[in-house]
């Protein structure tokens, strides 16, 4: 897989995130990338998104497909005692990465 490189534009309308699949607002900053897999493509993701899937904040293998990103997502917060009740994927991408970061601090 080749990526070329990402931008953080601000969306002029919705989106999908590609890792926790919920809507990126209108008006939001967002992470955009493009690359050829098998063919070429293009990904959105919200920012918080893209900082735990590249910044290493996942505890989980290298490898994971976009499909895996919400069961690695939903075992860090079983880890980390993070009760996902009623949270959206997106609530608990924002969760991980301050539980993660406070963890650093200490
Ligand atoms: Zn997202």
């Amino acid at each position: 897989m080749t990526v070329f490189g990402s931008e953080h534009i601000k969306s002029r309308k919705e989106h999908v995130c590609c890792f926790c699949g919920e809507t990126i607002e209108k008006g939001t900053y967002y992470v955009k990338w493009s690359g050829i897999d098998d063919s070429f493509f293009h990904c959105c993701a919200h920012e918080d998104c893209d900082k735990l899937v590249s910044g290493n904040y996942l505890e989980c293998d290298d490898e994971f497909s976009t499909d895996d990103i919400i069961e690695c997502i939903l075992d860090d917060c079983r880890d980390h005692n993070i009760s996902y009740e009623g949270k959206s994927i997106h609530e608990l991408v924002k969760e991980l990465i301050k539980s993660k970061n406070g963890k650093e601090k200490n």
